[in-house]
């Protein structure tokens, strides 16, 4: 899989200096979708926290900082993206700032999978 990958250093030698995340749109769909998937475990049902998807963008060295002080990885940006991935139903939850308990829907399984990718 080409890309950046979560918390990753080595974001920093793909040619791109790692500032953070600073909208949305800076956050790849399939990372996001990653993320959702890493943070709810696996189970027949599972559910990720949106603090511990907030979590999984951090760089390897903030990840036991909490989720709403972590470098260069703002929880309302975090959330704004979920808002995208939920409008192009890809994921499914709740965006109101809460826990969230985010799960893909088989849509977003898809695109993880590679079919349709975006
Ligand atoms: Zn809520």
């Amino acid at each position: 899989m080409n890309g950046p990958r979560l918390g990753d250093p080595r974001h920093l030698d793909n040619g791109i200096w790692w500032f953070g995340y600073r909208h949305a749109r800076d956050i790849p769909d399939r990372l996001f979708l990653e993320a959702v998937a890493a943070a709810g475990g696996t189970g027949e049902f599972t559910c990720a926290m949106r603090s511990d998807v907030t979590r999984l963008f951090a760089l390897p060295r903030d990840r036991d900082k909490p989720s709403h002080e972590i470098p260069g990885v703002p929880w309302k940006v975090v959330l704004a993206k979920f808002r995208r991935v939920k409008g192009r139903g890809l994921v499914d939850g709740c965006d109101c700032g809460c826990r969230g308990d985010w799960y893909l829907t088989d849509k977003g399984w898809a695109v993880l999978a590679g079919e349709g990718d975006s």
